[in-house]
């Protein structure tokens, strides 16, 4: 098992104790990478974790970030200050930012799950999104304006919500050999390295706006909490 990316192998896991290792430094900010890591690097859209690092049980810093560095190897955190030298090669408690995280997750769903309806609703095959960005509590799918007919979105999106209401299993999975992961949700598959929820129902309710400017067709989802 690739215990580094634990965050593919247990996506619900939101905390671990594990040995860290700090890989650069200064006075202000350490690079920190773990035996076995719940923290997912920025990626195909979606945010890089956050969360904290505590030492003895006591001492704590946060997870600012979560990069991937090649030349550091796979996911980084960047957390800040003070516990620099005290962190290397010592076990440590991590603690995933799981709010922040599951938001990611369920957005990151939405934005390929609203994809896949629309093509059923409008009946074709629809070019993926230009730009598919997860942020804070909301996320985006801007598209040409060309790639579909603007007035079919009214539509989708009533579908879509059924959709999420009736709930679908999600699986994603490595395509072995290959360097990359699919995501697979009613019959339909995307190649994409995030994370993402089991199951539509787990999204809950999701309010979406779109609109049609500068040649470009923008889908925004805010989850209701
Ligand atoms: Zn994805």
């Amino acid at each position: 098992m690739l215990v580094e990316e634990l965050y593919y192998e247990d996506k619900y896991a939101k905390e671990i104790e594990t040995t860290a290792r700090v890989t650069i430094g200064d006075e202000d900010v350490a690079y920190l990478k773990f035996e076995e890591n719940i923290f997912y690097p920025q990626g195909g859209g979606q945010k890089g974790d956050r969360g904290k690092v505590v030492l003895n049980k006591k001492e704590t810093c946060n997870v600012v970030n979560t990069i991937k560095d090649s030349q550091l190897g796979g996911a980084i955190s960047i957390v800040d200050e003070k516990l620099l030298e005290e962190l290397d090669s010592v076990k440590v408690e991590c603690f995933l930012d799981w709010p922040f995280r599951y938001a990611q997750m369920k957005l990151h769903t939405v934005v390929h799950a609203h994809h896949c309806v629309m093509e059923e609703v409008i009946g074709e095959e629809i070019a993926f999104p230009k730009v598919s960005s997860i942020e804070d509590g909301f996320a985006f799918n801007k598209y040409s304006a060309e790639s579909f007919d603007f007035a079919k979105l009214g539509k989708v999106n009533e579908e879509f919500q059924k959709h999420l209401k009736a709930g679908a299993e999600v699986k994603t999975y490595a395509e072995k050999g290959m360097d990359f992961r699919w995501w697979e949700c009613m019959g339909h598959k995307i190649p994409c390295g995030g994370i993402h929820v089991d199951n539509l129902t787990e999204v809950g309710d999701v309010d979406i706006t779109f609109s049609n400017k500068k040649g470009n067709i923008t889908v925004k989802f805010a989850l209701i909490i």
